[in-house]
Order: C-alpha cells, then sequence, then structure tokens
C-alpha cells in the first residue's frame, strides 16, 4: 500500500463496546435498535479527527454551536418510541445525520428537517457512501414539521422546544407518537402519544439540549 492510501480504520470493537457498556447495561434492549446501533459507522458523522472517541459516552460538537448527543441519549430516545418497520418517521434537527441513518434501519421512510444548510447537505453526503433505509431531507426550518409528507407515525425532536409541540403533534397520524426535549421551566424529554382521539403526555427524564431556533441559515 502506497502513501496516502491507508486502509479504513476498523472501529467494530470500539462500535460493540459502546453497544454493551452505553446501550445494553443501561437497559435498552430492542434488539433492532442495538443492531442498529452496531451497524453505523458513527465516527463518520464527527470530524475525522475524534478518530475511536466517537464511540465515547458524550455529545460532540458538529459545528455551528450544534452537538450530536450522547449515544445512551439518542438510542433512549428512539427505544420511548416503539418505532416499527412501517413507520414513517419525521427527525426535527438533522445535525450530523447520525440519528438519521439509524432511524432508516428501524423504520420504513425517514423525512429529516436541518435549517443549518452546510450541516444538511453534509449528512446528506455522508448518508450517501453508507447503507440506510430511505431518507429524505429538507433545509428547512422545522418548527412546524414537513406538512407536505404527514402524517408520521413516529416524529424526534433533537433540539429543545420552549413549549408544546402544538403543530407537530397536529401531523402525527393515529396512535402516533413524538419524543422531543421540552423547556417549559426546566428541560424535560416529553413523550407524546395519541390514545383513541385523546393526547397522553408522558414526563421522562431532565435532559439538556441545543435549542430550537427558528428561520434557517
Ligand atoms: N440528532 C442530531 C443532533 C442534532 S443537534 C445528530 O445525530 O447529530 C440539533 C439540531 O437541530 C442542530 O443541527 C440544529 O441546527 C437543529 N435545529 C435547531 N432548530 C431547528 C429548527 N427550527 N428546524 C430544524 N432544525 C433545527
Amino acid at each position: 500500500m502506497g502513501p496516502g492510501l491507508e486502509p479504513e480504520v476498523d472501529y467494530s470493537i470500539a462500535r460493540k463496546r459502546m453497544v454493551r457498556d452505553q446501550l445494553s447495561a443501561r437497559g435498552i434492549e430492542d434488539k433492532r435498535l442495538l443492531q442498529a446501533f452496531m451497524e453505523v459507522p458513527r465516527h463518520l458523522f464527527l470530524d475525522p479527527a475524534t478518530g475511536a472517541r466517537a464511540y465515547d459516552d458524550c455529545s460532540f460538537p458538529i459545528g455551528y454551536s450544534q452537538t450530536i448527543s450522547q449515544p445512551y441519549i439518542q438510542a433512549m430516545m428512539m427505544q420511548h418510541l416503539q418505532i416499527s418497520p412501517k413507520d414513517r418517521i419525521l427527525e426535527v434537527g438533522t445535525g450530523s445525520g447520525y440519528q438519521t441513518a439509524i432511524l432508516s434501519l428501524l423504520g420504513q421512510e425517514v423525512f429529516s428537517v436541518e435549517r443549518i444548510a452546510p450541516l444538511s447537505k453534509n449528512a446528506g453526503e455522508i448518508l450517501s457512501r453508507i447503507r440506510t433505509g430511505r431518507i429524505r431531507l429538507k433545509i428547512t426550518d422545522g418548527s412546524d414539521g414537513w406538512k407536505f409528507y404527514a402524517p408520521y407515525d413516529k416524529i424526534i425532536v433533537s433540539a429543545a422546544m420552549r413549549e408544546k409541540p402544538v403543530t407537530l403533534l397536529e401531523q402525527l397520524g393515529v396512535e402516533g407518537m413524538l419524543i422531543a426535549p421540552v423547556a417549559k421551566e426546566r428541560e424535560h424529554l416529553v413523550l407524546y402519544k395519541w390514545v383513541a382521539g385523546e393526547l397522553k403526555e408522558q414526563i421522562l427524564s431532565r435532559c439538556a439540549f441545543v435549542p430550537l431556533l427558528k428561520g434557517i441559515q
């Protein structure tokens, strides 16, 4: 192998450890979810200098003052949504695209919106290089969702909302579920579910996400 032709670094051991020590050990049991985390190369979505640390138990900067969440937080949010292979999923906040890749392996199709154009473009490039399910990306302010493809079975929001996501909840189908960080006073992850036409709301753990912002950048 000549200079500059380095073999692709294999991080599968770091990935296995992440799944075992950070996800399984903390109660993530959904087999398909664990399999997806085993498969998606998280390091490709981060700065190459991050190397194997991409699989560490923490969040990382992804540029433009944004961060990719800690693997456990992402897994826990997705597990709450009980995603089935038939689900059409809306993701608000594509960011690096890592979670988009995982969601696409769990559901039927992912519709992911991001307000920062270079982040969305970069995510699209990486996603096109790896095996994923069906994904549609759009550069837009996702505060009001993506009405064109509604209703969705599941919605996941990766940035903190100031109040109950009323417009997004309207874009859910029958029995639809939404998980979002909501920061009225203190920030909590909240799980919403439509049950027989009635909205159920369950407050989960405390959390700290970047804020949901208006407009595109
Ligand atoms: N899940 C992402 C993490 C994204 S961080 C990942 O795996 O990398 C939250 C993202 O939400 C940021 O990229 C931010 O730009 C985006 N965001 C914030 N407000 C938004 C809005 N109104 N519409 C769409 N995206 C938004």
